[in-house]
């Protein structure tokens, strides 16, 4: 039988890095097995549920490519949503848990108390199979050896979360559930309830959790807690899922940056690992900054040019073709995109801030006649491209009988406000002439 697996988020307004994980691995083990990857928003909590918070959610796994197989179909007041499937809300199955609270009840597995619904939970241990953690076994604890039974239906008449998780993964067809350690509590009541609704409950793979750096756990303000902040900081959904992938699960030899295919064809439950995984920041940047040299030259400056406008820069006022050369010369220089405005703002503004400790040190008096004398060489130089822009460097430095460092240091500084960013001659051909000459100019006239 081919798995039916489900990723079933709680519409908080908010997406967390562990459900995305979670969400990741069970869309690489339907993949993997060539079964079906399921999308339902489990939304009865009708105080919390609003359109913008199932939207964070689609939006975060849309980003991360994670398509679902299945869903209400178009005309169906369930949905869809986009023109794709579903997802499925557990607010419209109102009809479907009501048949089974009426099942149960007519079986006498639960009963009416003080205008709730109880479960009649099962008295003896309950053991929990599951592929990641082993078998676990589930004694009632002392507190619920007096009373195990507990609420399915509220005195509002809304049925919780415990009941409509285990009605739906029944009526769904469910093989699977792989979802958070964090659930593992809750299993021997699904497995209950499973039992009571006459159905075999399904395979458990429950996911050790995501830990913060230092080994606490990740909780909602965290840092890197919220999915979406990953696209507003110049990651890209390529090099998450990545990294996502290993956080929990190794394939063979340690490999790390592993193209999505092969991840897919290497997933599986069993190897799982148990121990909580840690974040680790700089992995996830240094994957951002492989995948970021190998994209292609269209979205590198699609999604460039969306950092640095978020910026503050107005790429509008320049041509379409000085933009693109410009970011031309960033591309393998940068991890992230979020570094660009910094990194190559200088393109796109007229008033340079110089980084202070290096004005002090470049800028002096001493530098002065040497930088007059290379603007000097550019002003004549034609054409103004790399290649002759370097012989000239080098040849003003010769002549002054300094290394060609002395040189481009405060020209560097000059031209982009700090010591570090493309390489010199590009950036200066890029700049142009006038431009060049111009930022020459004003530094010149803080030498003294
Ligand atoms: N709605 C639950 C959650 O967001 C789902 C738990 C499960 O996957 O069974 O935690």
């Amino acid at each position: 039988m081919k798995p039916r697996v489900r990723f079933a988020p709680s519409p908080t307004g908010f997406l967390h890095i562990g459900g995305a994980r979670t969400a990741l691995f069970n869309w690489l083990y339907a993949r993997h097995a060539g079964g079906t990857f399921i999308l339902r928003i489990e939304d009865t909590d009708a105080a919390r549920n609003t359109q913008a918070a199932v939207e964070v959610i689609l939006n975060g796994l849309r980003w991360l490519g994670l398509d679902w197989d299945e869903g209400p179909l178009s005309g169906d007041p369930a949905g869809p949503s986009r023109g794709d499937y579903g997802p499925y809300f557990q607010s419209r199955r109102r009809d479907i848990y009501q048949r089974r609270i009426e099942a149960l009840l007519a079986k006498g597995l639960a009963y009416e108390a003080d205008g709730t619904i109880k479960f009649k939970m099962d008295r003896a241990p309950i053991l929990i199979p599951d592929l990641v953690v082993g078998d676990v076994r589930r004694e009632l604890t002392d507190r619920e050896q007096a009373d195990p039974d507990f609420i399915i239906v509220r005195s509002d008449g809304q049925p919780v979360f415990h009941f409509v998780n285990v009605v739906d993964d029944l009526e769904m067809g469910i093989t699977h559930v792989i979802r958070g350690e964090d659930h593992l509590s809750n299993t021997a009541k699904h497995i209950a309830l499973f039992r009571a609704l006459d159905a075999d409950p399904p395979q458990y793979a429950h996911i050790p959790l995501i830990l913060n750096s230092d080994g606490t756990k990740m909780s909602k303000r965290d840092q890197g807690a919220s999915l979406m902040t990953y696209g507003e900081e110049g990651y890209l959904p390529e090099a998450l899922v990545n990294y996502l992938c290993l956080l929990g699960w190794s394939p063979k030899g340690n490999r790390e940056k592993m193209p999505l295919t092969e991840v897919i064809a290497a997933f599986d439950l069993p190897q799982i690992l148990r121990h909580n995984a840690r974040f680790d920041l700089a992995k996830l940047v240094w994957l951002n900054g492989e995948y970021l040299r190998e994209l292609s030259d269209e979205r590198f400056y699609e999604l460039s040019a969306e950092a640095l406008r978020r910026g503050g820069l107005e790429l509008a006022r320049y041509p379409d073709a000085y933009v693109r050369a410009a970011l031309e010369t960033c591309k393998g220089k940068v991890k992230l995109f979020s570094e660009l405005p910094a990194y190559a703002g200088f393109y796109f503004t007229d008033e340079i801030k110089y980084d202070p400790a290096a004005a002090e040190k470049e800028f002096t008096p001493e530098n002065r006649p040497r930088v007059d004398k290379l603007r000097a060489a550019l002003a004549k130089l034609e054409p103004f491209e790399p290649d002759p822009i370097g012989a000239t460097l080098k040849a003003v430095a010769q002549e002054l009988g300094v290394k060609t460092g002395v040189l481009v240091h405060p020209t560097r500084l000059a031209c982009c406000g700090n010591t570090a960013g493309p390489s010199l001659y590009h950036l200066l051909a890029i700049l142009g002439k006038d431009r060049a000459l111009a930022r020459l100019d004003q530094a010149l006239a803080r030498m003294v």
